[in-house]
């Protein structure tokens, strides 16, 4: 009987794209991620990286490639406040964290700003993913710039799902400071995606593999994100265009050859410190900041 073989050897495939049995298979994964560093230039052998981590799949790939190819790498966990939301991802960081011997910080909306995401939200001052979403970028920074670099989990579904989020909403600022590096400023940590050409599929089988432990949960506040309704877009469309996303990545990255260190600086045009936290600002007094006075004014008025 004719049996599917991997596209190396004559065992049992565990993926179909690529077509390749489990060992073929991870070491596609590590020269994908290879790839991405080389290509890009993200990273010198003696970079010290920080890991953005919220314990799914993503991230946990993202520090286990990393190590695994020889970097000096620390998890970072940010704890929004979300139920139960991220209960199961950090019980799963820990142990991955405890059997790799990998070292991870922890911080939290609540002990940073003195609200979770859930009491932020309850004031319906501002949607739960600008709040989530500017805080947390807030706290990244400021804490990456302790290491030389910070690395983030996204993956080739997220970053197409972005690029397409800036075309359509026409914002060319964050357009031109996507791609899987930004360049270092005195103002942000350099920010480096590792996974930029790795499925969201291919990521999930190889955290199988690997028996990388990953419980999948859903963050509450996704169903009313504009990404949620884009990403249902593209991945109906990719069913029967299986290449899109992929070449969606690769148009970006030709345009990105052309857009030149002068463009990602534009960018940075009119950026002096915010006058009540020091960090990034275009105005008197960044976004984060605005957020969490807004928010503790209604906080302190219920
Ligand atoms: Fe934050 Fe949830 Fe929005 Fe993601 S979907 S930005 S985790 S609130």
């Amino acid at each position: 009987m004719w049996m599917v073989t991997c596209a190396h050897c004559n065992e049992k495939p565990v993926s179909t794209d690529p077509r390749l049995c489990a060992s073929h298979f991870e070491q596609f994964v590590l020269d994908t991620v290879k790839e991405v560093i080389d290509r890009w230039k993200l990273l010198q052998p003696d970079t010290k990286v920080i890991v953005a981590v919220s314990g799914g799949k993503d991230s946990l790939t993202t520090l286990f490639t990393l190590k695994k190819l020889g970097y000096s790498v620390t998890g970072l966990f940010v704890n929004e406040g979300i139920g139960s939301y991220r209960h199961d991802s950090r019980e799963d960081l820990i142990t991955f964290c405890t059997d790799n011997d990998i070292d991870f910080k922890e911080i939290s909306f609540k002990e940073e700003f003195g609200f979770t995401l859930d009491e932020a939200v309850a004031t319906r001052e501002y949607h739960p993913c600008t709040i989530c979403g500017t805080l947390r970028r807030y706290l990244l920074n400021k804490y990456a710039r302790e290491h030389d670099v910070i690395a983030t989990g996204h993956n080739l579904d997220d970053e197409s799902q972005t690029i397409m989020m800036n075309l359509l909403r026409a914002n060319t600022a964050l357009f031109s400071r996507s791609g899987p590096k930004t360049n270092p400023s005195r103002w942000f940590a350099q920010k480096i995606k590792p996974l930029y050409l790795l499925t969201e599929e291919q990521i999930l089988t190889y955290t199988h593999i690997k028996g990388i432990r990953t419980r999948r949960s859903g963050c509450p506040y996704s169903k009313v994100s504009y990404r949620a309704a884009l990403r249902q877009e593209l991945n109906e469309y990719a069913v029967n265009h299986r290449e899109m996303k992929r070449n969606i990545i690769e148009s970006y990255a030709k345009l990105l050859s052309h857009m030149n260190d002068t463009d990602q600086e534009a960018s940075s045009d009119g950026i002096s410190a915010c006058q009540s936290c020091g960090q990034a600002s275009n105005e008197r007094i960044c976004k984060a900041c605005k957020i969490q006075e807004d928010i503790k004014a209604k906080l302190k008025r219920a």
